[in-house]
């Protein structure tokens, strides 16, 4: 993984320019089409200032769900993101229904003025990543912006065709703060690196699993993976989630970096999978065969405290127990704590990571929190990501 080099908005002069981000207000909404979180809208505000700061004419858009290309519907809308970026920023935001082509609203944008075009997911061609639609929108911009990590792993209109025909392509801050702790994370980390990998699946992070043990000094596993794990090396699981079918997989990254991967020596079990089920301390060679392990046990997490202590750099993804229930969040939150109180750079990373994080109030001393969950993922799996690739490719111009 080389370090990535791309032009940031902040070194583009965007005084009088036109400027087009493409940032990621897709918030979650009710069913009345209220939003119930505004993270993401609020993330985006330091772009968006800036431009408007330095006289810039604005455009802003972003997907918001899945909608049918070519048809607009109200469901889709970006309409109660105008409000609530219009609250945030205390100035209206006017809201373009059919942009690409231009028109009066584009003609009568003023410096230091902004405008929302609508769902960049309405146009036909987005979602394909059309060079055509891209080159109808570079005609209405003199820089392009992209502030969305949270779909850099996506070749889209907005994501990646339009960066490459752009007349100049750059990284909003948003984006830029990501690619730089993940840059530092894993391009160039402090050693020892310490990596985390855990939750429900090995399948699902299996060519996570494969790229981080080859990259990292340590590679702790937890939750359902460390079962497999487990299987893998000759131990017991009884009944608990795992992947019989993967333990070769496992057994094979086993193999491979001999004492890379600490696999538990103890685990908290219970009988049933439930929130008031008894939770009780066992040697992985004491499992029952009806027993299912729900978080690691407390020999284990003094291990793995041991490790993250003295880690340089340490990456986070996945829960290493249950820890919706409480009975068997210890083990999570243990491995919250020390990171936090690792002198570690850390990075984490996951819908039910963030999840954890939040329940065991860590943010704030957690190195860098990722925003993108599937982007994060596949930055992990080491593949590289459309839209900062495209980047990449104009930072020279
Ligand atoms: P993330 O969203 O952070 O990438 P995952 O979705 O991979 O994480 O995994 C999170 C889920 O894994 C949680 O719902 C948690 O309850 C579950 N999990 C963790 N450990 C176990 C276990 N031992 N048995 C069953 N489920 C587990
Ligand atoms: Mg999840």
């Amino acid at each position: 993984m080389n370090a990535i080099r791309v032009k940031r908005l902040s070194e583009v002069d965007v005084a009088d320019r036109r400027v087009f981000i493409r940032a990621d207000l897709n918030v979650p909404q009710d069913d009345a089409g209220r939003i119930t979180d505004d993270t993401r809208i609020r993330a985006s505000l330091p772009g968006i200032r800036d431009v408007l700061g330095r006289g810039g004419k604005l455009m802003v858009t972003s997907h918001l769900g899945r909608p049918k290309e070519d048809q607009f519907s109200e469901a889709d809308s970006l309409a109660p993101v105008a409000v609530r970026l219009s609250e945030l920023l205390e100035r209206p935001v006017e809201l373009v229904r059919d942009w690409v082509g231009g028109g009066p609203w584009h003609d009568h944008l003023k410096a230091g003025q902004l405008a929302l075009l609508e769902n960049c997911r309405f146009n036909k061609g987005e979602k394909s990543d059309d060079e055509a639609l891209a080159r109808r929108m570079a005609k209405l911009l003199d820089v392009y912006c992209n502030d969305a990590f949270g779909t850099a792993h996506r070749a889209e209109a907005t994501t990646h065709a339009l960066a490459r025909v752009a007349p100049i392509a750059c990284a909003g801050p948003l984006l830029a703060a990501e690619l730089d702790a993940l840059t530092r994370a894993l391009s160039a980390p402090r050693r020892p690196l310490v990596a985390i990998v855990a939750g429900s699946k090995v399948s699902t992070k299996l060519t996570i699993l494969r790229t981080l043990a080859a990259r990292v000094d340590t590679l702790i596993v937890g939750g359902g993976i460390a079962n497999t794990f487990i299987l893998a090396s000759g131990g017991r699981i009884g009944k608990s989630l795992a992947e019989p079918d993967l333990a070769g997989e496992a057994k094979a990254i086993l193999d491979r970096y001999p004492g890379k991967v600490p696999v538990p020596v103890d685990a908290v079990c219970a009988k049933t999978f439930a929130a008031d089920a008894k939770p009780e301390v066992k040697a992985i060679a004491s499992v029952a065969d009806d027993d299912l392990i729900l978080d690691i046990g407390p020999r284990t997490v003094a291990i793995l405290q041991g490790l993250l202590a003295k880690a340089g750099t340490i990456v986070w993804n996945g829960p290493v127990g249950v820890f919706e229930f409480d009975a068997f969040g210890s083990g999570t939150r243990a491995i919250a704590e020390a990171i936090a109180a690792s002198p570690a750079f850390s990075i984490a990373g996951g819908g039910d990571t963030l999840a954890a994080i939040a329940k065991y109030g860590v943010a704030d001393r957690m190195g860098y929190i990722s925003t993108g969950g599937g982007a994060f993922l596949e930055f992990l799996e080491g593949r590289p990501l459309p839209a900062v690739t495209a980047l990449e490719a104009r930072a020279g111009g």
